[in-house]
């Protein structure tokens, strides 16, 4: 029988665990289906949006962090799977090392594919889910960009379907500047103050 090949391989292959506190990995069982955002000040900071599929979380990391205004478009360049275990990750990897920078969950809770649709679609480029986090709600879609020749990473979008439950346009990770001064019918039901859930800094966890 021929052995699956190790999803992890690459997660493991690039960290010294004797020097990392990040947790090495060995895929879990499947069926879970958390979700997490860790925001990473490395090098350039980004949050790392994780879904919980096969056993592994697939990741990406979002240079901008993702926007819960509809007609923002992030870049989420496509990462190694992480281990499950990463998903409760918190702190600082040492500068010289891979990731180097402090680690800190950003938001946390469940996901699902869109009714009809399926984590097998990650394969063909795309995955239209809803998140059940503390920020992040509702519908999202990632979608792979076209590849480029000699492109050593996937570059893939990640957006927001409609505007926000719990934010509005102007709300963003990097800005809690006043929001857009644009009125339509979708911000009229917002509940003042804007931005409240999406940009507050902290959130304690249960
Ligand atoms: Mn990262």
């Amino acid at each position: 029988m021929t052995k699956r090949p190790d999803p992890l391989a690459a997660y493991n292959a690039k960290r010294d665990f004797s020097r990392t506190s990040e947790p090495a990995g060995d895929p879990g069982a499947p069926g879970g289906n958390r979700f997490i955002v860790q925001k990473h000040d490395a090098t350039r900071l980004h949050w790392d949006l994780r879904l919980e599929s096969d056993g592994v979380l697939k990741s990406w990391a979002v240079t901008k962090g993702p926007s819960p205004d509809p007609d923002i478009k992030r870049l989420a360049v496509r990462t190694e799977d992480h281990p499950l275990s990463y998903a409760a990750f918190e702190g600082t990897i040492p500068d010289d090392e891979y990731g180097g920078g402090t680690v800190m969950i950003w938001d946390r809770g469940t996901w699902a594919p869109v009714e009809g649709k399926s984590a097998d679609d990650l394969a063909d480029g795309h995955l239209h889910f809803i998140l059940s986090g503390e920020r992040m709600k509702g519908e999202w879609l990632l979608v792979r960009m076209k590849p480029r020749k000699g492109e050593r990473r996937e570059n893939w979008l990640l957006r927001k379907t409609r505007m926000h439950e719990s934010a509005r346009a102007g709300c963003d990770p990097l800005s809690s500047a006043l929001p857009h001064q644009r009125v339509d019918r979708a911000f009229q039901v917002m509940a003042e103050p804007p931005c409240e859930i999406w940009c507050r800094k902290e959130i304690r966890w249960r």
